[in-house]
């Protein structure tokens, strides 16, 4: 038999559901594998076994006594760290919220225990979600499960970036540590990450999942979202974490529609739009390969490929680097020492001198670099040259798309633009981290639904994503080019374990 390890979401479900095996022996194997591989990759912040083999338990109980079983009965999956999870330490990788333990539960996150999902714990991420390597977090970098191959040489062990900011959820399940992870993608931490480690990870529209419980960064851009080995399972497990919640004021009040079983990977009568502001002077060869590759899938699938123009694309990466700070400056104001976790008092200091010693201490470099650029941009000399600016230009961005949308189905293009780098190639320079978003941007801007499948490698053997992004509430229109796409391109690279 295949190691329980290996399995994805459905197999699981199905195996549990079948008897093949418990649910507590799959949550048995997974925390073994957790507890394996965390002195190694660092994907978790807390771990949780006890939580895991509790729902596997109950699953276990609920199938001997004959009753249903949810979507994601007996599946263990790991938890971003930017859900609140009750009565579990729930930190968004940030030092001011060290120790803190949500009195209640994120809407997402309790959806996915009540289809029978348990938590093996909660993932690392880059603090507060900001960065596309997890090189921010407070509680030390995620490290990738690959490693470059270098062609007739003794291979590189540098080691590298799991993307970000979802980086603890890609490692997690790049290494088998978990099937699924949660993931959040504001500008793209769910589509990254998932390219850099060869998953599968897709954004739904804007406010398909409900915000609620789920520590904000900027609003009106933070999405949650599945990761996942395959298609078929981020469906399936999108399908449990979707749904209108009136806790959330900017969540969609539509019925969540049965993706899995709408999946169908036929493209005939379907238009791809291949966008040429995307086509970047000197794109890396492989990634420029790989979109080819994927264009010709997507044809091969029976897809009429159609090119577009998405005019105000490189204006995107600017309004996102002012919109997402703006909000976050905003959001971040909440943590002052009075109501959550940290609190910095000085011999003698008052109120203020409170606050600032909080924040000083609580946050990491690039959370205080966002809420200064914020403060900037929203203050009252430069609120109509920044903040409105970008308003606009946002708009214009997300017309782009809305025009696009009336000639085709679905756009294809990479994910990033580039493979996984190393620790520490970009973390000296923000602007050089920030370009690594300018494919995942544009989509968070427009609200549109996106997801990332693994494409191929590259000439180090790293994987690299292509992405596919749909019309507002078209989740089924981007799954099934996704698996056009995953059909064709039988991706199996797996990471050499190592650790
Ligand atoms: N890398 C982007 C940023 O740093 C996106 C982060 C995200 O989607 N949470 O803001």
């Amino acid at each position: 038999m295949t190691n329980i390890t290996d399995l994805g979401i459905a197999a699981i479900r199905d195996g549990v559901a079948k008897g093949e095996f418990t649910a507590a022996e799959v949550a048995t194997a997974f925390n073994a594998a957790v507890e394996a591989a965390q002195p190694a990759l660092n994907a978790f912040i807390v771990t949780t076994p006890e939580k895991a083999l509790e729902a596997a338990a109950k699953v276990d109980a609920d199938r001997a006594a004959g009753k249903p079983l949810g979507k994601m009965a007996g599946v263990p999956i790991g938890m971003k760290d930017l859900f609140a999870t009750k009565g579990t330490q729930t930190t968004a990788a940030s030092k001011i919220l060290k120790g803190f333990k949500p009195e209640y539960e994120s809407t997402v996150s309790q959806k996915l225990w009540d289809a029978g999902a348990g938590m093996l714990g909660k993932l690392n991420l880059d603090q507060f979600a900001m960065g596309s390597s997890n090189e921010t977090s407070a509680f030390g970098n995620v490290i990738s499960p690959w490693r470059r191959k270098v062609e007739g040489g003794p291979n590189d062990t540098a080691p590298l970036a799991p993307g970000g900011s979802s980086g603890g959820s890609s490692a997690a399940v790049a290494a088998r540590m978990a099937p699924a992870a949660t993931g959040t993608d504001t500008g793209g931490s769910i589509r990254q990450p998932a390219a850099f480690t060869g998953i599968s990870g897709i954004k739904p529209t804007y406010g398909r999942c409900s915000r609620w419980g789920v520590v904000a960064f900027a609003s009106s851009l933070d999405q949650a979202g599945a990761m996942a080995h395959d298609v078929t399972d981020c469906a399936i497990m999108l399908e449990a974490m979707a749904g209108f919640d009136p806790k959330d004021s900017t969540s969609l009040n539509m019925p969540v529609p049965e993706w899995t079983a709408g999946l169908n990977a036929d493209m005939r009568g379907k238009r791809v739009g291949i966008p040429r502001e995307y086509r970047l002077d000197g794109m890396d060869p492989d990634v420029a390969k790989s979109w080819d590759d994927g264009i010709a899938w997507l044809k091969d699938a029976g897809a009429e490929i159609v090119e577009i123009s998405l005019p105000h694309t490189k204006y995107a990466l600017p309004t996102y680097y002012i919109i997402a700070p703006a909000e976050a400056s905003s959001n971040l104001a909440r943590y002052d020492g009075v109501r959550y976790g940290l609190r910095d008092l000085p011999d003698g200091a008052g109120l203020q001198d409170m606050y600032a010693a909080t924040r000083a201490a609580g946050f990491g470099p690039e959370v205080k670099r966002r809420i200064m650029i914020g403060t900037y941009v929203l203050s009252a000399g430069f609120y109509d040259a920044y903040y409105t600016q970008a308003q606009k230009v946002r708009t214009l961005i997300a017309r782009d798309f809305t025009n696009a949308f009336m000639d085709v189905d679905v756009i294809l293009v990479p994910t990033a633009p580039s493979s996984a780098f190393a620790l520490g190639e970009k973390s000296a320079d923000p602007l050089e981290m920030y370009l690594n978003d300018v494919f995942s941007v544009p989509a968070s801007l427009a609200g549109m639904p996106a997801m990332s499948v693994p494409a191929g490698v590259d000439r180090n053997g790293l994987p690299l994503g292509l992405q596919v992004i749909g019309k507002a509430f078209d989740e089924q229109g981007v799954l099934n080019a996704s698996l056009a796409l995953e059909q064709r391109a039988q991706f199996s690279a797996r990471p050499e374990k190592w650790w």
